[in-house]
């Protein structure tokens, strides 16, 4: 009659461990039915877990999208409502800075603030209707 092996194997080298002894006789490693790579008597060598096979990663459907809102995006409305809120800003520094309300103004003071504002506003409003990742 045959000899069936059903000795346990180290969970680190591999060798057979020694029934009755808490560690592997040849690394020393001790016997640890806790570890996640356990897989009991008789388990495969490489199994699920272990952390040398890697699972291969499935491909994530990526979508963009100017209108739709995502995780970290805002959709249309929110997107409407800011570009809103640019240009009422502007207005309000213009107003202030230029001191409108006290008759200081005029088209060449509108033109000098245009020059500074109107690049801050298209850097503002790019980031503001760039596509953003949806999904
Ligand atoms: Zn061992």
């Amino acid at each position: 009659m045959p000899i069936v092996h059903s000795m346990e194997t180290c969970t680190a080298c591999g060798a057979e461990l020694t029934p009755g002894l808490d560690w592997c006789g040849r690394c020393l490693a001790p016997r640890n039915t806790a570890h996640p790579a356990y897989r009991g008597p008789g388990a495969a060598t490489v199994h699920p877990l272990d952390p040398r096979v890697r699972p291969k990663a499935e491909p994530v459907p990526v979508e963009y999208s100017r209108m739709r809102g995502g995780p970290t995006s805002m959709g249309v409305l929110g997107r409407s409502l800011t570009t809103v809120g640019v240009f009422v800003l502007a207005y309000l520094v213009y107003v202030s800075v230029f001191a409108v309300g006290l008759g200081f103004g005029g088209l060449k003071v509108l033109a000098v603030y245009g020059v500074l504002a109107v690049p801050v506003i298209a850097v503002v409003l790019r980031r503001v209707w760039r596509p953003a990742r949806i999904r």
